[in-house]
């Protein structure tokens, strides 16, 4: 069983005429009911993150300036990063979305639990707005994790993007891996081969930079070889996937090369290193994803190959 954690404030979260827009998740949804994927998985609506689970991963100050910034109004707060007055709501509502997306993998053994939210968060830094994203929502859940109890946490984001903004949280991080793939030299510009984290987080930061037009098959055999590697080495105790779909190959703000069934494959891959390593514990939080027509899809596969059995029997290739 797949639990979805999604709450309809995330289509108040108005970014105007924007590729990271509401639509996005409209047409998720309407994808996963009309295949019938959404019966087999569960949808349910979290809590919002509370204050302090969000300043684990946030400067307090930056919070408060963000609900403020939003309260008079909104507007930009970076060339590509838009608040509107729901924002601040919708923001703690998606990192409310993978804490308890935490909690369902660890409470009570559920395969796989997937926050279908917005805004993204993987470029949020500790203190500042960045990218589309307001939050690092799946920091927030990182540290929700440590909160209780892990040692060992990672973070796999395969976005086409760099998530510099969690690099940043966990960049003296022991107790928590980050292993990207991305586009590289590319947006944020970060993710060099020679970013490995520092000081006592030095080794538990790994990156994968790669060119345009990379391939599906290429990106899963790095997650089945070094990826997977470094991850035995490190024995995590619970899996977090920034699970970005801008790799497609037909997304706008990516020049990766992954088809739908790709998606299918990476899913499937992740679920083995989670039964392997981190005794089946897989959350997956969603970043990027521009191509309405082919999102819905590739979101689709990658959840019938993370939990075979909670979501198959869909039209999925
Ligand atoms: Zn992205």
């Amino acid at each position: 069983m797949t639990r979805i954690f999604y709450d309809a404030i995330f289509l108040e979260h108005d970014t105007g005429a924007h590729p990271e827009c509401a639509d996005r998740l409209r047409a998720i949804l309407a994808h996963l009911r009309r295949g019938g994927s959404a019966a087999r998985c569960r949808i349910e609506t979290p809590p919002p993150a509370p204050r302090e689970a969000i300043e684990r991963a946030h400067a307090s100050q930056y919070v408060h300036a963000l609900r403020e910034f939003v309260e008079h109004g909104g507007g930009h707060l970076d060339p590509d990063t838009v608040a509107g007055p729901r924002s601040f709501d919708a923001a703690c509502m998606a990192a409310g979305a993978a804490l308890a997306s935490v909690d369902a993998v660890l409470d009570s053994r559920d395969a796989h639990a997937f926050a279908l939210v917005r805004p993204p968060g993987h470029h949020a830094m500790p203190s500042r707005a960045m990218g589309f994203c307001l939050l690092n929502n799946v920091a927030v859940a990182a540290r929700h994790a440590q909160g209780r109890g892990l040692r060992r946490v990672a973070i796999v984001d395969f976005d086409v993007h760099h998530g510099n903004g969690t690099q940043e949280a966990f960049w003296r991080d022991p107790e928590v891996f980050y292993l990207s793939t991305h586009q590289y030299p590319f947006y944020p510009g970060t993710g060099a081969r020679s970013d490995r984290g520092e000081g006592p987080g030095e080794g538990t930061t790994l990156n994968f930079p790669l060119p345009a037009g990379t391939t599906g098959a290429r990106l899963l055999e790095i997650l089945e070889g070094e990826g997977a590697a470094a991850l035995r080495a490190f024995r995590p105790e619970i899996l977090l996937v920034s699970a970005g779909f801008d790799a497609y190959e037909n997304d706008p703000l990516g020049q990766f090369t992954l088809r739908e069934e790709d998606f299918r494959s990476i899913g499937s891959a992740l679920r083995r290193i989670a039964d392997e390593l981190s005794t089946g514990r897989i959350v997956s939080v969603l970043e990027g994803g521009y191509n309405l027509h082919g999102l819905p899809s590739c979101v689709e596969q990658y959840l019938v190959g993370v939990d075979p059995l909670g979501t198959a029997g869909t039209d999925g290739r």
